[in-house]
């Protein structure tokens, strides 16, 4: 059996007009002799009825932070309702299709609400409907723990579901689709002429993904990397190839800087040492913020200060916790951390050189950097990203 997954993100299922191309899309497989297996977001945006944040604005911040089986529980019936307008469609298309829960889907995990992990795929009930001639329609984003609890695996985890149904099956593609043409060099929102990254390989991606970039979920990366499935990125509302991900990439012309993507809402914190004297506390201060799960990055340890960033959502956390242990510090709010990636950036003299040059050209103040051999980061404010970013764009010449 050909089987090809096909996953739909919230602005491909928004409206009946966009979802004329879903199917499209879908017929368009099984006239190339695939079985199509279909993987729906909710629908829509925030303010759109059904969309996840939608759905999240009807409960407390009480309830969203205190019971997270109760959020799950909301957070998933966005995507329930798009299977089942999505299959009422098909049908009226003669398309014979069938939705499903991500638990009927067979996607299991543990009881972790709001990020659990996928324990076990059981393909059995996916196949029989295959067999039969259906297009089995799963609710992305979701499984249900052994328990019967329903879970949700991640905000953007519909990718993950089209990845770990990709592997199971063993398909031989997984198609995401999605609002923009493929992966760009830059989120096209932030830069107009950003141009398309026809091929790149999974770690390339999957380090775009991590450092922020929306378009792919990085767990979703990893998972087509175990199975070698090749994962493409496409627009469900034009014919663009979009951008095919393979364990290659694009071998032939491979540029210095493959892209640029940011992380924003984080704090940049210094705690000096001369402002701690006496304070035991200070020197365990990386400890100190494992113990309270506190993730921190852009870690710098000097022999008269430490600096780190760390999460907003973390902030609260992180102020109660250096009152309680007395420890004094700066911190600066509201920073983006940039992250350029390329390949072996790290051996090629004067990159870093450059990166700075031309922010400080732009009177953009570079508050941290840090390098590995594939990523730069710069932090700087967060009312600086769109320039600091279309800067450094144009310096490394990514444009169309
Ligand atoms: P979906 O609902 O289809 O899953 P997402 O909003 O999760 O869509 O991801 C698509 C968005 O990712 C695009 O609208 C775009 O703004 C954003 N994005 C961020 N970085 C990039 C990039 N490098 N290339 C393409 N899109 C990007
Ligand atoms: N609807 C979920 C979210 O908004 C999952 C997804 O879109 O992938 O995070
Ligand atoms: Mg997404």
């Amino acid at each position: 059996m050909k089987i090809i997954v096909q996953k739909f993100g919230g602005t491909s299922v928004s409206t009946l007009e966009k979802r004329k191309n879903v199917i499209e899309k879908i017929k368009n497989s099984i006239e190339k002799g695939y079985k199509p297996v279909v993987v729906v977001s909710a629908m829509g945006r925030i303010g759109e009825p059904y969309a996840t944040d939608t759905l999240l604005s009807l409960i407390s911040e009480e309830t969203k932070k205190n019971n997270k089986q109760a959020t799950d529980l909301l957070m998933s019936c966005g995507e329930v309702i798009s299977t089942c307008v999505m299959c009422s469609e098909l049908n009226s298309y003669n398309i014979k299709s069938v939705p499903l829960t991500g638990g009927q889907g067979g996607i299991i995990t543990d009881n972790n609400s709001g990020d659990a992990e996928v324990k076990e795929l059981r393909p059995n009930r996916i196949f029989k409907y295959l067999e039969e001639g259906y297009v089995p329609v799963i609710a992305g984003f979701q499984g249900v723990s052994n328990e019967g609890i329903i879970t949700t695996l991640g905000r953007g985890g519909s990718d993950t579901s089209a990845a770990l149904i990709g592997k199971a099956l063993k398909a031989e593609k997984i198609e995401i689709y999605t609002d923009v043409d493929g992966i760009m060099t830059a989120d096209p929102r932030i830069v107009g002429n950003a141009s398309l990254i026809e091929e790149i390989s999974y770690a390339e991606v999957f380090q775009f993904a991590d450092q922020g970039a929306k378009v792919i979920h990085p767990r979703a990366v990893e998972i087509a990397m175990e199975s070698g499935i090749p994962l493409i990125i496409k627009n469900t509302v034009t014919d663009c190839e979009g951008t095919i991900i393979n364990s290659l990439g694009c071998s032939k012309n491979k540029k210095l800087i493959t892209g640029i993507t940011h992380m924003k809402d984080r704090v940049q914190v210094t705690i000096k040492g001369d402002d701690n004297k006496g304070n035991d506390r200070y020197e365990n201060i990386l400890d100190i913020m494992a113990e309270n799960y506190i993730s921190i990055d852009l870690i710098n340890v000097f022999t008269t200060e430490v600096i780190f960033t760390i999460g907003t959502e973390d902030l609260d956390k992180f102020i109660n916790i250096m009152e309680k242990s007395q420890i004094k510090y700066i911190m600066i709010k509201k920073c983006s951390k940039i992250a350029i990636i390329g390949n072996k950036i790290r051996g090629v003299p004067g990159v870093m050189a450059r990166i700075i040059r031309a922010l400080k050209n732009e009177n953009i103040q570079v508050l941290q950097t840090s390098d590995s051999h594939t990523t730069i980061w710069c932090l700087v404010r967060e009312s600086e990203t769109v320039k600091a970013i279309n800067t450094l764009h144009k310096e490394f010449q990514m444009y169309k």
